[in-house]
Formats: C-alpha cells, structure tokens, sequence
C-alpha cells in the first residue's frame, strides 16, 4: 500500500489495521496541515466508498456517512431541526470545498474552529466507529478529546455520524462571526435547536465554538432558558457562570473578551433566527 483509493469498507478496514497508514476523506483539512512536510508512506483514501455516502432515515433517527459531503446536505429535504447544519454547510469555505469535503471529516480533524462541531453537539449527535471485527457509537461530546484528538483508536475508523430522530417540531438555527462572510475562520459560531410550547422555550440546546479547545454545550444556560420567550432572551441576561464551560484564547482574531461578548449577542440572534 502506497496510496490506496479503497472501493469497499472491508478494504479500507484491512488497510486501517496498519498503523503507519494515514486517512483521507476529502483531504481538505488534512493536505494543508501536512505545509511543507513530505508525504507519509502509505495513504488510505476514503473519499470512494460510495456505500458511506449519504444521508438516511433510520428506525432510531438519521445516519449521515463518512463520505458525505457538506453540498450533499442540500440535496435532500430535512427536518427543520437540521437548519442549523446546513446554514454551516453553507458557510464551511466557498462551493468547490463544500463539494469535496466530508462533514464527519471535519469532526475526526478536531480542530476547535471546526464549523460542523456545535449544530451537530445541539443535534446531540453520535459517532459510529468500525475497526475489523469491532463496532462501536459514541457521543459526539466524548468524541472530541482536545484539539486535533479523538476517540478514534488504532485501526478504526469513523463511519458515520449518528443523529437521534428529532421532535417535529425543533426549529434549529447556526451564526458564525468570521472577519468577513465566506471563506474565514470562525471567531465564535453558535448553533442553536429549540423547541417552543404556547410561545415558550420548552427544549433548548446551544452550543458554542471556537471558544474552548473543544466545542461546548452551555447546559447551565440551556436549563434557565426554559419557561422564557425568545425575544426576552437578550445578550445581558447572559452570565459568566452561563459562560463557564468557554476558555477563549487571545489570537489575531480575536481577544478572550471580544469573543466571549460575542457570544452572548450570537446567542440572543440565534433563538431569535431559530424561531
Ligand atoms: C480553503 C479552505 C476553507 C475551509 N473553510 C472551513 C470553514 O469555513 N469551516 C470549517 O469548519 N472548516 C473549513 N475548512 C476545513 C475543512 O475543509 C473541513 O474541516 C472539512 O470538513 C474536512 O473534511 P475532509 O473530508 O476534507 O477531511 P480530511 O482532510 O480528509 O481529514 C481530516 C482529518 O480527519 C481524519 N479523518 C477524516 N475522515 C475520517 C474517518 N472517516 N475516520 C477516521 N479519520 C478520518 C483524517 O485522517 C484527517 O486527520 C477549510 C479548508 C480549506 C482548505
């Protein structure tokens, strides 16, 4: 194996077992950070197992495969609770990224500015990962170890993303601050999926990325939301003990400040976008 494009999962799981071998979904994460080192001996391409391909319904929820690509997400229709992903799709780098890079390859990249990270953590989704003779599913929260670590052992691979069946009605919305609208790394996004009842939050989950080493759900916020309108959820009701899971760094995007204020005005635009 040298560079090997595997037709089947089989193939590519026997190919896996190696552990020098490196994996390749779309290579859009994984060919820039390489810069300027040589390639490694032996490279497992993924992008061709047309079986992973797609989204689902299932008896339990939704199943969308390794090799699904951010553009695949437009071409069905989904529940309104996955509004918040597609408005990511829409805003993860320009067309020609959309179409080659893998959602689930954004999530193995583990980086803490990945888009796809919090409307997926608000979708309370899960990892379903193969290795030969093995198989396993976990949260997506414990998927993400740190930046650029997950859960992903020796020989195994991620096969799909897993997402329970939602309430019908859960309306879901996804912002993203960046220096400018396309093509940007985020400074902060927020997903957003809530569910109202007589015009009240009764479900609500917010997630926030770009502001930890990994994204965070607020849950502290998430169970104070309940019982309020969304228009009465303003940026100033928002406190740091809402905020605590959030360690912003300083970098040339932003200070810790600048993006924990952020926050709180993406939160009060998201519930307003989602309903
Ligand atoms: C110009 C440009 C703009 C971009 N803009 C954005 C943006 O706006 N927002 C954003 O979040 N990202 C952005 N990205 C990053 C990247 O496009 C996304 O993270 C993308 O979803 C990665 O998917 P991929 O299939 O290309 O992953 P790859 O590069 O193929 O893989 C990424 C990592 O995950 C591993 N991996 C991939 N799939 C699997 C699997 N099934 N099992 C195990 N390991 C796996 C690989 O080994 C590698 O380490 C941008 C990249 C470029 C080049």
């Amino acid at each position: 194996l040298a560079y090997l494009a595997a037709k089947t999962l089989d193939e590519a799981l026997a190919a896996v077992s190696d552990p020098e071998v490196s994996v390749i979904a779309g290579g859009t994460d994984w060919y820039p950070a390489r810069g300027d080192r040589p390639l490694p001996g032996n490279i497992l391409d993924i992008s061709r197992l047309s079986d992973l391909r797609g989204i689902e319904k299932t008896t339990t929820g939704w199943r969308i495969g390794a090799t699904t690509r951010w553009s695949d997400l437009y071409k069905l229709e989904l529940p309104a609770a996955f509004d918040g992903l597609i408005l990511c799709a829409r805003e993860v780098g320009s067309i020609q990224i959309q179409n080659a890079a893998t959602i689930l390859g954004n999530l193995c990249n583990a980086s803490p500015a990945a888009d796809g990270v919090p409307p997926l953590l608000a979708l309370n989704a899960q990892i379903e990962i193969r290795g030969k003779g093995s198989h396993r599913v976990v949260a997506l929260s414990d998927f993400i170890k740190g930046v650029r670590q997950t859960d992903l052992q020796p020989g195994e691979l991620a096969t799909a993303i897993l997402i329970p069946d939602p309430n019908p009605n859960t309306r879901s919305s996804f912002l993203k601050l960046g220096a400018r609208k396309y093509l940007v790394i985020s400074i902060a996004m927020v997903a957003a999926n809530l569910r109202l009842s007589d015009g009240k939050i009764a479900e609500v989950a917010i997630a926030v990325g770009a502001c930890s080493l990994v994204a965070q759900r607020l849950s502290a916020l998430e169970k104070d939301l309940i019982g309020l309108s969304p228009e009465n959820v303003t940026a100033d009701i928002i406190t740091a003990t809402h905020l605590a899971p959030l360690t912003p760094i300083e970098d040339v995007r932003g200070t810790p400040e600048y993006r924990l204020a952020s926050v709180k005005t993406l939160i009060e635009r998201v519930l307003r976008a989602a309903t």
